[in-house]
Formats: structure tokens, C-alpha cells, sequence
């Protein structure tokens, strides 16, 4: 009877084992440009709802997409997670990402913020906004002297403009919308008078052009929404206390949004599943938490923001699809050479 007993439970704990093996197999890979450790509550979320693991590997977005040129039919990629359109745009042009055909996708991501053959989708938007000093710069003053864009480039700042370098992707695809909206010669206008008005030549990231705001070095900064709200959110919040963010628009450019996003791999091993994981972060129930791992704002239309971002005036953004970032950059790049932006 007790061996009986014995052979029942191995037998129920060998099937239950056989029965769970394919889930526990069962793995989709994930090229990221976002660390691990930021993402592992998502990744551990889509494992206990559908039973598979997301392998990671984590490095800079041109160096997993060089990886996976050079892997090519052999790559174990199946998802490429990276930042900025400009660079979404690249792995595409590069042919390392597939079309997919999600009308899932397409019902919760605005066009704008998506690829139109489908080869890569925004999850998360970020704005390029100005930090400003408020102990030398009013509200009104900086709605009324700047406005939009390129309200940076008028005499009223010579001198008082923080920005990173133009070898820099943010600054890049800023740059190309300039050019959606405005033309290349009043771009490439304002690209000069942006130089003219530089407090100090393009040093650092976007974090050390609020740092030099707060500590009086400028009284302007171009960064992105995130980097100031992580500030806030830090140790760093009591030595930024003298600043402000705004959102630069004026009647013919919104404020300036860039995304996070995703695609499928070209050789993806597991295509289903890589699809699948990309619907999983684009679903209202993934949305809130991905976009406030980094401080940004969700691109599913009816979730909203968190943290320090939800604190923050809405803006317009603006209109033009970020796939004009990609299609455009080499122009902002030779526009920015042109202009001696560094
Ligand atoms: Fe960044």
C-alpha cells in the first residue's frame, strides 16, 4: 500500500514535471539597451502570466544592432528594446528587424509613434524639454522670449543655452523635427543661432546641462523629461531646488517627444513569442509600470503618467510621426556640422 502510494506520487510528480517542462524551456530573447535590473519586475510578470523566460542581454542600442548585423541568420535575438526613434529607425534601415502584423498593436499605439511598415513600435514617450533657472528666469519670460524651439536661437539668450553634443541621437532627432516642421534653411538658421546663444561648449549629458542651470553657468538646459524627474527623485533634488522644467511650443511646433520602443527581430527564433512580449508592454496593465521605471510618459493613450511626471503641466506635443526622425537624421547631422554644433 505505502509503495503503491510511492509509485502514485512519482508518477503524479514525473507528469507534472513533463507537463511543465515545455513552459520552463520556452524562452524568448531580448536585446536591450535597458538594464536588466529595471526591467526584471515586467520580465517576471510576463513569465508568471504565459510560463516563458526573457533572457536578457543588456548594451548600448548600436551595439546590439551591430551585434545583430553581424550575427545574422544565427542571432538568438528575438526582441530589440532600445531608445530614441532615430535609433529604431537605424536597426530597421539596417534589416535586423521584421514587419509584424499586430492589430493589437496598432489599436494602442498612436500611428505617430509607431513604425508605418510595422517593423518597430514606441512603448514609452519622453519629451525633449528646457530646464530653467527660476531665480534668473520668470515663467513669463521664458513663455514670452522663447516659446518653441525656435525661440532658442533669439539674441534675448546669447550666452544662457545648455545642450549636450550633436553627435548625441537626442539631439539629433530634435533637430530633424526643426526640419519637419520649419524646412532645412530655417533649421539650419536656427541650428546657428542655437550655437550663438551656447553659455559653454557641448560638454556632458543632459543631466550635467541642468547641474550647470542650477549652479548659474546657464540659465537654460535642452533635456530630456526623464533626466530632470530622476533628479528630483534623488539626492541631487535640495542642488536643482533653483529650477523648472517647460515645454517649449510655439503655433507651429508642439513640444518635441521622442519614444522607447521595440521590434521583432528579422531571424527571431520564437517570432510568436517575441510578439507576443512586445503586446505584453504595450498592454494597460504593463504600461503604467514600464514608463515609470524611467520617468517617462506611457504612449497607451489611457494610461497615465506617474511620480514627478504626473506633477508636470500638460503640453501639445508635437505633430509630426516619429519616423521623420530616422528618415531625416542625416540631414540634422549636416546641419549640425554646418552650424559648428559640436
Ligand atoms: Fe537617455
Amino acid at each position: 500500500m505505502r509503495l503503491l502510494t510511492l509509485l502514485l506520487a512519482l508518477a503524479i510528480t514525473s507528469s507534472s514535471i513533463l507537463a511543465a517542462t515545455p513552459a520552463a524551456t520556452e524562452s524568448v530573447n531580448l536585446y536591450s539597451a535597458r538594464k536588466e535590473a529595471l526591467l526584471r519586475p515586467l520580465l517576471d510578470a510576463f513569465t508568471e502570466k504565459t510560463g516563458t523566460e526573457v533572457r536578457i542581454v543588456a548594451a548600448f542600442g548600436g551595439q546590439l544592432i551591430q551585434r545583430m548585423i553581424a550575427e545574422g541568420e544565427n542571432s538568438p535575438a528575438d526582441v530589440l528594446l532600445t531608445v530614441d526613434a532615430g535609433n529604431l529607425w537605424r536597426a530597421a534601415d539596417a534589416g535586423v528587424l521584421r514587419p509584424v502584423d499586430s492589430e493589437y498593436l496598432h489599436s494602442v499605439i498612436p500611428s505617430d509613434y509607431r513604425d508605418p511598415d510595422n517593423r518597430w513600435f514606441g512603448l514609452s514617450l519622453r519629451a525633449r524639454a528646457v530646464v530653467y533657472a527660476t531665480d534668473r528666469v520668470s515663467l513669463d519670460s521664458i513663455a514670452a522670449d522663447l516659446g518653441g524651439y525656435i525661440g532658442l536661437a533669439a539674441p534675448v539668450w546669447e550666452g544662457r543655452v545648455a545642450v549636450r553634443s550633436s553627435g548625441n541621437i537626442y539631439n539629433q532627432s530634435l533637430i530633424a523635427a526643426v526640419i519637419a516642421n520649419f524646412g532645412p534653411e530655417r533649421a539650419e538658421q536656427w541650428a546657428r543661432g542655437v550655437v550663438g546663444n551656447f553659455a559653454r561648449p557641448p560638454s556632458g549629458g543632459d543631466r550635467d546641462q541642468i547641474r550647470a542651470v542650477a549652479a548659474g553657468e546657464a540659465d537654460v538646459a535642452i533635456v530630456n523629461s526623464y533626466y530632470y524627474a530622476l533628479m528630483l527623485g534623488s539626492e541631487e533634488s535640495a542642488s536643482i531646488s533653483n529650477t523648472a522644467i517647460y515645454f517649449p511650443t510655439d503655433d507651429q511646433m508642439g513640444t518635441h517627444v521622442n519614444v522607447s520602443g521595440a521590434g521583432v527581430a528579422q531571424h527571431a527564433p520564437h517570432p510568436e513569442l517575441a510578439l507576443a512580449f512586445i503586446e505584453f508592454l504595450a498592454s494597460p496593465e504593463s504600461q503604467s509600470l514600464y514608463a515609470l521605471i524611467n520617468n517617462e510618459y506611457p504612449v497607451h493613450p489611457d494610461v497615465h503618467p506617474g511620480g514627478e511626471v504626473a506633477k508636470w503641466k500638460k503640453f501639445t506635443p508635437d505633430d509630426v510621426p516619429v519616423v521623420e526622425f530616422g528618415k531625416l537624421n542625416a540631414d540634422a547631422v549636416r546641419i549640425a556640422d554646418r552650424a559648428g554644433w559640436k
